[in-house]
């Protein structure tokens, strides 16, 4: 499930030096063909550029930090939202007009058309995930090296990690593409297609490298984490003298032994979700949960054609009932925080969806009241060209989307505060993202990089990636202040 936001609100054109500088990348002669990349959207987009990028630094291509210093810029765009693809055309200009040599990938290329009439001086347009054709066109606007030396540079570095667009301490571990799902404010099948579910083996050495290489956190994501599998019926591996299914429970049972943070992104709440909890009170995956859940009233889950929205609702394992009857929804809630009370619950939602009357959104604030999320980010419903929630009567006029954004942010801060007030006097891990003159960031178990809060820590003698024991001094409506214990 994209996070309905992530893909346009945190768009941003990576600084193209963060390949070089990130990584350790290439540094081959000085005759080495030079590529630059400018990365748009999700974290599974920024995963589909580390591929590319690995892989051209196979075959001894360098990597530039400017427009100037490549020879051809690659452009991975964002398609999920008009807004992100208006950035993802501005981008392709920018490139074209400071280095003339563009290849455009991503989301946007699954319509090439869209791109093309826009800029139809481009090199090559491919679709997501498409990393062959990208390479190839990359090796058709400047061909490879044929210095032995640099040919001869090994696929990964030492420490066995492909090129990571994410600091060396955190990595994005991306399970599946696509999604069979069909909600009506998504585009997304028609770009990435339906799921197809790496093999757990696959997902699993991964894994284990990007540990051994130094990663302390892996943040698991997908369109839909907790569908994992299901395209393969469950294909079961041998993995170190055991079998292991292709989905979601065994995946995050073996992950779960690798000795790093274990985060979970885009679980949809389908009933076998219930037994990840019992691993999170184990210690085994991170206490933290990030579920999509867009809304809570049943109209309009049913309007977005929600997975499970209006449809009979078998029992789940902990007694309570499918997602999309949201009643049982908060059932599910408090029986998951009763078998792991450190839970931390992240969520995204829409206001102003088609259809919506004041009605539905009083209910969506009521449940938000009860469900206590703890992290929820709001998004006024924005038309997705070719979407089939654009045919849904009843628009709803922007001044009213704005009024119910406000409206369901004041609570959501109310919630946000509340709950880090709790945290003042308690002892947390804390991993270090940065470090500055009067002390460093870092995030709790319950915060994801880039997308929750952060932790203001004051110490000495700690570096990126360590995971210390902070006593939490002071709570604000987002972030926690603490010292080192
Ligand atoms: S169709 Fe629904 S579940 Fe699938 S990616 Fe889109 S929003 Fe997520």
């Amino acid at each position: 499930m994209p996070d309905y936001k992530t893909s346009a609100m945190t768009a941003k054109k990576k600084d193209t030096s963060k390949p070089q500088s990130a990584t350790g990348a290439a540094t081959g002669a000085a005759t080495a063909p030079t590529v630059g990349l400018v990365s748009l959207g999700c974290p599974k987009a920024l995963v589909d550029s580390e591929r590319i990028l690995t892989q051209l630094r196979a075959e001894g291509y360098k990597f530039s930090p400017d427009y100037d210093g490549a020879d051809v810029v690659i452009v991975n765009t964002c398609g999920f939202l008009d807004s992100a693809k208006e950035e993802s055309l501005n981008a392709i200009g920018e490139a074209l007009n400071e280095n003339g040599k563009v290849i455009v990938t991503g989301c946007m290329g699954a319509k090439p058309e869209d791109i093309t009439k826009i800029h139809p001086k481009v090199l090559s347009v491919t679709g997501p995930h498409q990393y062959e054709a990208v390479v190839e066109a990359v090796h058709a606007a400047v061909p490879p090296s044929q210095n032995k030396f640099i040919n001869l540079m090994p696929q990964q570095k030492e420490d066995g990690i492909g090129i990571k667009l994410t600091p060396r301490h955190y990595a994005y571990l991306k399970i599946s593409e696509g999604c069979n799902n069909r909600c009506s404010f998504c585009i997304i099948p028609s770009l990435r297609g339906d799921l197809v579910s790496r093999p757990v083996i696959q997902v699993l050495a991964e894994a284990e490298r990007l540990v051994k290489g130094g990663v302390k956190e892996l943040l698991v994501i997908s369109q839909d984490t907790s569908a994992y599998g299901v395209d393969t019926k469950y294909q079961p591996y041998p993995w170190k003298n055991r079998t292991v299914r292709t989905k979601f429970i065994d995946l995050c049972r073996e992950l779960g032994e690798l000795g790093a943070w274990v985060r979970l992104h885009y679980v949809y709440p389908y009933p076998h979700v219930d037994e990840v909890f019992e691993l999170m009170n184990q210690g085994k995956v991170l206490p933290y949960i990030d579920i999509p859940f867009q809304h809570a009233s049943p109209s309009v889950l049913k309007a977005m054609k929600r997975p499970g929205a209006g449809k009979p609702a078998p029992k789940s394992i902990l007694g309570a009932e499918r997602a999309g009857n949201q009643e049982k929804t908060l059932e599910r809630i408090k029986a998951w925080r009763k078998v792991c009370p450190d839970l931390t619950i992240r969520s995204t939602f829409i206001v102003g969806f088609p259809g919506e009357t004041e009605e539905d959104f009083q209910f969506l604030l009521d449940w938000m009241q009860e469900a206590q999320i703890d992290r929820a980010g709001c998004f006024k419903y924005e038309a997705v060209k070719g979407a089939k929630a654009n045919e849904i009567a009843g628009a709803v006029p922007e001044e009213i989307k704005e009024e119910r954004f406000h409206r369901f942010m004041t609570l959501q801060q109310e919630i946000s505060a509340a709950k880090l007030k709790e945290k003042i006097g308690k002892t947390l891990p804390v991993i270090i993202d940065e470090m500055g003159a009067e002390g460093y960031t870092g995030r709790t178990q319950g915060d994801a990089p880039e997308i929750d809060g952060c932790v203001y820590v004051t110490g000495k003698g700690l570096k990126q990636g360590d995971i210390v024991n902070v006593k939490i001094t002071g709570a604000d409506e987002y972030d926690l202040f603490g010292e080192v214990a």
